[in-house]
């Protein structure tokens, strides 16, 4: 039985609705089918929006008895992630638009992954990409293809992008959060650093959003070929992160794919401090008082 409105009584976050979704859906296959899913959710129609403004829209009444998508035209990658994300706006009632009856979503909307405290239009933003993000990544099926994966690689990033038919940066924000190592994904346009994603455990970037890519970053190395994802190699972790005196530095690693069009993604990679040997232990606390005693 395809799946009807029916079976998504009650869930209202993006983690029930797609949980909801995908039982309903067990023979979901990707890239997932998400023109059809609309259809059966109550989508009318999926039409073009013929506006530079906005990137997506959804025209619905307060109880979404039915709805129309709109979608700008143009690379089909993103035309089904902004589907997805109405959709998202569409099936979540507690979604209220500025105008009644029109939702209507910028670029920048369907980036953000992050909302203010208290703006409720950003939070809605932020809820119909984790929809998105889920409803065409779905969990089981992405760690199903993840299992493949041993090293963090740049290279696996696009292969998901690929088999799941999203757009690079959306399968890096994916791959980030299910990839088990301390991971970081930087995408950068023209030099700067746009977006960082991390998993839970890499800590803080310090290049701010807007701030050119460290000059030596391996991103400004000139053997890059355009659209091969470059070798990993160690690379300075103060660059890139926040490295006390104190302690021992981790390692980082670095990997760099370029697109002609000035995208690139940095993939990072950190590696925990080994653990120091009892005799390390020692020699250091031995300096230690040395030093303190004023004995050399
Ligand atoms: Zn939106």
């Amino acid at each position: 039985m395809p799946i009807s409105r029916k079976d998504l009584t009650g869930a209202s976050s993006p983690e029930a609705l797609v949980k909801r979704i995908l039982q309903a859906e067990p023979e979901l296959t990707v890239p997932v089918p998400i023109q059809d899913l609309c259809e059966r959710l109550g989508i009318l129609r999926i039409e073009d929006l013929s506006t530079d403004e906005f990137e997506g829209g959804l025209v619905t009444d307060a109880k979404r008895s039915e709805g129309t998508i709109q979608a700008k035209r143009g690379g089909e990658l993103r035309r089904r992630f902004t589907i997805a994300h109405e959709l998202g706006h569409f099936l979540m009632a507690h979604h209220v638009p500025d105008q009644p009856g029109q939702f209507l979503c910028k670029s920048s909307d369907l980036l953000r992954v992050t909302a203010k405290d208290g703006d409720r239009r950003q939070r809605m933003e932020v809820e119909a990409n984790r929809f998105a993000g889920l409803v065409l990544m779905p969990p089981h099926l992405l760690r199903a293809a993840m299992s493949a994966f041993r090293e963090p690689d740049l290279q696996h990033v696009l292969a998901l992008a690929r088999d799941f038919a999203v757009g690079k940066e959306v399968a890096a924000r994916a791959y980030v959060q299910y990839h088990p190592e301390r991971i970081a994904i930087v995408v950068a346009g023209n030099g700067r650093v746009q977006r960082c994603y991390r998993s839970l455990s890499f800590p803080d970037i310090i290049c701010a959003v807007g701030s050119p890519v460290p000059t030596r970053s391996r991103y400004h190395s000139s053997s890059h070929r355009p659209n091969i994802a470059s070798d990993i190699a160690a690379c300075s972790p103060d660059l890139w992160i926040d490295v006390k005196r104190d302690l021992r530095a981790p390692f980082l690693y670095e990997q760099v794919y370029l697109q002609q069009n000035g995208f690139a993604m940095i993939l990072l990679r950190l590696e925990p401090v080994p653990e120091e040997s009892a005799d390390e232990r020692r020699q250091e606390e031995g300096w230690r008082y040395r030093f303190h005693s004023g004995r050399r």
